[in-house]
Protein backbone atom coordinates (compact mmCIF):
# COMPACT_ATOMS: atom_id res chain seq x y z
CA UNK A 1 0.00 0.00 0.00
CA UNK A 2 1.43 3.46 -0.63
CA UNK A 3 2.37 5.71 1.95
CA UNK A 4 0.58 9.36 2.94
CA UNK A 5 3.81 10.61 1.33
CA UNK A 6 2.54 9.51 -2.11
CA UNK A 7 -0.66 11.46 -1.60
CA UNK A 8 1.16 15.03 -0.95
CA UNK A 9 2.51 17.53 -3.27
CA UNK A 10 5.78 19.03 -2.75
CA UNK A 11 7.71 15.51 -2.16
CA UNK A 12 10.99 14.27 -4.02
CA UNK A 13 8.64 11.86 -5.40
CA UNK A 14 6.59 14.49 -6.98
CA UNK A 15 9.63 16.49 -8.03
CA UNK A 16 11.26 12.97 -9.48
CA UNK A 17 7.73 12.68 -11.81
CA UNK A 18 8.29 16.46 -12.66
CA UNK A 19 11.79 15.59 -13.81
CA UNK A 20 10.59 12.38 -16.12
CA UNK A 21 7.93 15.11 -17.71
CA UNK A 22 10.81 17.73 -18.46
CA UNK A 23 13.08 15.23 -20.00
CA UNK A 24 10.10 14.09 -21.81
CA UNK A 25 9.42 17.44 -22.73
CA UNK A 26 10.57 19.76 -25.96
CA UNK A 27 12.51 22.20 -23.47
CA UNK A 28 16.18 21.40 -23.17
CA UNK A 29 17.24 22.11 -19.37
CA UNK A 30 20.58 24.93 -19.19
CA UNK A 31 22.22 25.82 -16.14
CA UNK A 32 22.58 29.58 -15.33
CA UNK A 33 25.88 29.35 -16.63
CA UNK A 34 24.98 27.95 -19.84
CA UNK A 35 22.32 30.10 -20.45
CA UNK A 36 24.30 33.10 -20.36
CA UNK A 37 27.50 31.78 -22.12
CA UNK A 38 25.19 30.55 -24.83
CA UNK A 39 25.51 32.41 -28.40
CA UNK A 40 21.47 31.74 -28.92
CA UNK A 41 18.57 31.67 -26.98
CA UNK A 42 16.10 29.94 -29.65
CA UNK A 43 13.96 27.15 -28.98
CA UNK A 44 11.84 25.71 -25.69
CA UNK A 45 14.57 26.22 -22.55
CA UNK A 46 14.31 25.53 -19.25
CA UNK A 47 16.37 26.41 -16.27
CA UNK A 48 16.03 24.11 -13.24
CA UNK A 49 17.36 26.61 -9.86
CA UNK A 50 17.29 25.44 -6.15
CA UNK A 51 18.61 27.61 -3.42
CA UNK A 52 19.39 25.82 -1.21
CA UNK A 53 18.71 27.38 2.51
CA UNK A 54 18.42 25.13 5.36
CA UNK A 55 20.01 21.64 5.00
CA UNK A 56 22.60 20.33 1.90
CA UNK A 57 21.23 16.92 2.40
CA UNK A 58 17.84 17.69 0.66
CA UNK A 59 19.61 19.19 -2.02
CA UNK A 60 21.97 15.90 -2.56
CA UNK A 61 18.35 14.16 -2.80
CA UNK A 62 17.28 16.28 -5.75
CA UNK A 63 20.54 16.32 -7.34
CA UNK A 64 20.79 12.54 -7.44
CA UNK A 65 17.16 12.46 -8.96
CA UNK A 66 18.33 14.96 -11.43
CA UNK A 67 21.52 13.04 -12.28
CA UNK A 68 19.78 10.09 -12.52
CA UNK A 69 17.57 11.24 -15.82
CA UNK A 70 20.51 13.51 -17.20
CA UNK A 71 19.15 16.93 -15.83
CA UNK A 72 21.65 19.34 -14.93
CA UNK A 73 20.41 22.20 -12.64
CA UNK A 74 22.11 25.39 -10.77
CA UNK A 75 22.48 24.73 -7.08
CA UNK A 76 22.80 28.07 -5.02
CA UNK A 77 24.32 27.22 -1.83
CA UNK A 78 24.15 29.73 1.26
CA UNK A 79 27.35 30.04 3.71
CA UNK A 80 26.17 28.83 6.62
CA UNK A 81 26.34 26.20 8.90
CA UNK A 82 24.61 22.83 7.69
CA UNK A 83 24.45 24.41 4.05
CA UNK A 84 28.25 25.12 3.30
CA UNK A 85 28.92 20.90 3.50
CA UNK A 86 32.23 20.39 1.01
CA UNK A 87 31.43 16.60 1.24
CA UNK A 88 28.06 16.91 -0.01
CA UNK A 89 28.31 20.00 -2.57
CA UNK A 90 31.40 18.26 -3.86
CA UNK A 91 28.88 15.19 -4.93
CA UNK A 92 26.32 17.46 -6.20
CA UNK A 93 29.04 18.94 -8.10
CA UNK A 94 30.34 15.73 -10.00
CA UNK A 95 26.99 14.85 -11.00
CA UNK A 96 27.67 18.25 -13.63
CA UNK A 97 25.39 20.56 -12.06
CA UNK A 98 26.33 24.22 -11.41
CA UNK A 99 27.59 25.40 -7.82
CA UNK A 100 26.85 28.95 -7.29
CA UNK A 101 26.59 31.25 -4.16
CA UNK A 102 23.15 32.67 -2.45
CA UNK A 103 24.50 35.42 -1.10
CA UNK A 104 22.88 37.24 2.04
CA UNK A 105 25.55 39.42 2.70
CA UNK A 106 23.83 42.50 4.00
CA UNK A 107 21.44 40.92 6.00
CA UNK A 108 24.97 39.34 7.93
CA UNK A 109 26.14 42.71 7.80
CA UNK A 110 22.49 44.85 8.78
CA UNK A 111 22.96 46.71 5.32
CA UNK A 112 26.32 47.88 5.61
CA UNK A 113 27.39 48.05 2.29
CA UNK A 114 31.15 47.99 2.39
CA UNK A 115 31.20 45.40 4.41
CA UNK A 116 28.98 43.61 2.66
CA UNK A 117 30.94 43.96 -0.06
CA UNK A 118 34.33 42.29 1.74
CA UNK A 119 31.97 39.89 3.28
CA UNK A 120 30.69 38.93 -0.52
CA UNK A 121 34.11 38.11 -1.63
CA UNK A 122 35.81 36.44 0.96
CA UNK A 123 32.14 33.89 0.96
CA UNK A 124 32.60 33.69 -2.93
CA UNK A 125 36.74 33.12 -2.35
CA UNK A 126 36.11 30.11 0.12
CA UNK A 127 33.17 28.55 -2.13
CA UNK A 128 35.60 28.71 -4.89
CA UNK A 129 38.76 27.25 -3.39
CA UNK A 130 36.39 24.39 -4.59
CA UNK A 131 34.10 25.27 -7.15
CA UNK A 132 34.35 27.25 -10.20
CA UNK A 133 31.57 29.82 -9.58
CA UNK A 134 30.21 31.87 -12.29
CA UNK A 135 26.85 32.85 -10.40
CA UNK A 136 25.47 34.25 -7.88
CA UNK A 137 21.99 34.27 -6.67
CA UNK A 138 20.48 36.65 -3.45
CA UNK A 139 18.81 35.06 -0.47
CA UNK A 140 15.58 36.74 0.07
CA UNK A 141 15.00 36.60 3.93
CA UNK A 142 11.60 37.41 4.64
CA UNK A 143 12.46 37.67 8.64
CA UNK A 144 15.24 40.71 7.98
CA UNK A 145 14.34 44.00 5.90
CA UNK A 146 17.23 44.09 3.51
CA UNK A 147 17.13 43.45 0.16
CA UNK A 148 20.69 41.70 -0.80
CA UNK A 149 20.30 42.77 -4.11
CA UNK A 150 20.86 45.89 -3.55
CA UNK A 151 24.82 45.93 -3.24
CA UNK A 152 24.61 45.47 -7.24
CA UNK A 153 23.79 49.36 -6.72
CA UNK A 154 27.49 49.92 -5.95
CA UNK A 155 29.24 47.80 -7.71
CA UNK A 156 29.66 45.23 -11.03
CA UNK A 157 29.20 41.78 -11.20
CA UNK A 158 32.07 41.68 -13.75
CA UNK A 159 34.12 43.16 -10.79
CA UNK A 160 33.39 39.44 -9.38
CA UNK A 161 34.57 37.45 -11.61
CA UNK A 162 30.99 36.82 -11.78
CA UNK A 163 28.50 36.75 -15.32
CA UNK A 164 25.04 36.40 -13.79
CA UNK A 165 22.45 36.73 -11.17
CA UNK A 166 19.06 35.44 -12.07
CA UNK A 167 17.45 38.27 -10.38
CA UNK A 168 19.36 40.64 -13.47
CA UNK A 169 20.41 38.71 -15.51
CA UNK A 170 16.99 36.89 -16.69
CA UNK A 171 14.37 38.83 -18.55
CA UNK A 172 11.11 37.75 -16.58
CA UNK A 173 9.23 38.90 -19.77
CA UNK A 174 10.04 36.17 -21.45
CA UNK A 175 11.17 33.67 -19.24
CA UNK A 176 7.87 31.97 -16.72
CA UNK A 177 9.07 32.52 -13.51
CA UNK A 178 7.44 29.79 -11.32
CA UNK A 179 8.27 29.32 -7.69
CA UNK A 180 7.42 26.75 -5.00
CA UNK A 181 7.73 29.65 -2.17
CA UNK A 182 4.76 29.35 -0.08
CA UNK A 183 4.63 25.66 -0.96
CA UNK A 184 2.28 26.64 -4.42
CA UNK A 185 3.34 27.46 -7.61
CA UNK A 186 0.73 30.43 -7.80
CA UNK A 187 2.45 33.97 -7.49
CA UNK A 188 2.48 34.45 -4.14
CA UNK A 189 1.03 37.32 -2.50
CA UNK A 190 2.77 37.50 0.81
CA UNK A 191 5.72 39.10 2.00
CA UNK A 192 7.96 37.07 -0.10
CA UNK A 193 11.16 38.53 -1.57
CA UNK A 194 11.86 35.95 -4.51
CA UNK A 195 9.40 37.48 -6.77
CA UNK A 196 10.31 39.25 -9.94
CA UNK A 197 8.48 41.38 -12.28
CA UNK A 198 6.85 40.25 -14.98
CA UNK A 199 4.82 42.53 -17.20
CA UNK A 200 3.85 41.20 -20.41
CA UNK A 201 3.84 37.60 -18.97
CA UNK A 202 0.49 36.19 -18.83
CA UNK A 203 -0.99 35.05 -16.15
CA UNK A 204 -1.23 31.24 -15.50
CA UNK A 205 -3.22 29.04 -13.02
CA UNK A 206 -0.09 26.86 -12.10
CA UNK A 207 -1.02 25.94 -8.17
CA UNK A 208 -0.05 22.06 -7.69
CA UNK A 209 2.78 19.99 -9.23
CA UNK A 210 0.80 18.09 -11.40
CA UNK A 211 -0.80 21.10 -13.22
CA UNK A 212 2.84 22.55 -13.67
CA UNK A 213 3.78 18.86 -15.42
CA UNK A 214 0.50 19.87 -17.70
CA UNK A 215 2.49 22.98 -18.31
CA UNK A 216 5.15 21.64 -19.67
CA UNK A 217 4.14 18.81 -21.37
CA UNK A 218 1.83 20.94 -23.17
CA UNK A 219 4.80 23.47 -23.76
CA UNK A 220 3.50 27.00 -24.34
CA UNK A 221 5.53 28.70 -23.22
CA UNK A 222 9.00 28.95 -24.99
CA UNK A 223 11.15 29.95 -21.99
CA UNK A 224 10.63 28.76 -18.17
CA UNK A 225 12.51 28.99 -15.20
CA UNK A 226 11.54 27.16 -12.00
CA UNK A 227 12.71 28.12 -8.73
CA UNK A 228 12.55 25.35 -6.13
CA UNK A 229 14.16 25.02 -2.21
CA UNK A 230 14.91 21.46 -2.01
CA UNK A 231 13.87 22.14 1.49
CA UNK A 232 10.62 21.49 1.14
CA UNK A 233 10.98 17.92 -1.37
CA UNK A 234 10.73 16.09 1.70
CA UNK A 235 11.01 11.92 1.12
CA UNK A 236 10.16 10.88 4.64
CA UNK A 237 7.15 12.52 6.59
CA UNK A 238 8.71 13.99 9.44
CA UNK A 239 10.88 16.25 7.36
CA UNK A 240 8.01 17.02 4.57
CA UNK A 241 5.78 17.98 8.15
CA UNK A 242 8.67 20.27 9.69
CA UNK A 243 8.97 22.56 6.74
CA UNK A 244 5.21 22.03 5.62
CA UNK A 245 4.39 23.76 9.34
CA UNK A 246 7.38 26.37 8.73
CA UNK A 247 5.74 27.33 5.29
CA UNK A 248 2.17 27.69 6.95
CA UNK A 249 3.44 29.93 9.48
CA UNK A 250 5.00 32.17 6.94
CA UNK A 251 1.70 32.58 5.17
CA UNK A 252 -0.22 33.21 7.72
CA UNK A 253 2.17 36.16 8.00
CA UNK A 254 3.78 35.22 11.48
CA UNK A 255 7.29 35.66 12.41
CA UNK A 256 9.08 32.17 12.42
CA UNK A 257 11.33 32.22 15.32
CA UNK A 258 14.75 30.79 15.11
CA UNK A 259 13.93 27.60 17.46
CA UNK A 260 12.00 26.57 14.23
CA UNK A 261 14.69 26.98 12.07
CA UNK A 262 16.81 24.38 14.47
CA UNK A 263 14.22 21.91 13.83
ZN1 LIG B 1 17.26 31.48 -0.25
Amino acid sequence: MPGLLSYLDFTLEQYARLCRAIKGSKYQVLTMRELLECSSQDGHLLIMRHDVDEDARNALDMARVEHDLGIRATYYFRVRKRVFVPAIIDEIALYGHEIGYHYETLDKTRGKTRRALSLFAAELAMLRERYEIKTACMHGNPLTKYDNKKIWENCELGHFDLIGEPYLSLDYNQFLYLSDSGRTWLRNKNKIKDRVSSINMPPVQVKHTGDLIELITGGGFEKICILTHPKRWSKNLINYLTYYFIDLAYNAGKKVTRVMFLL
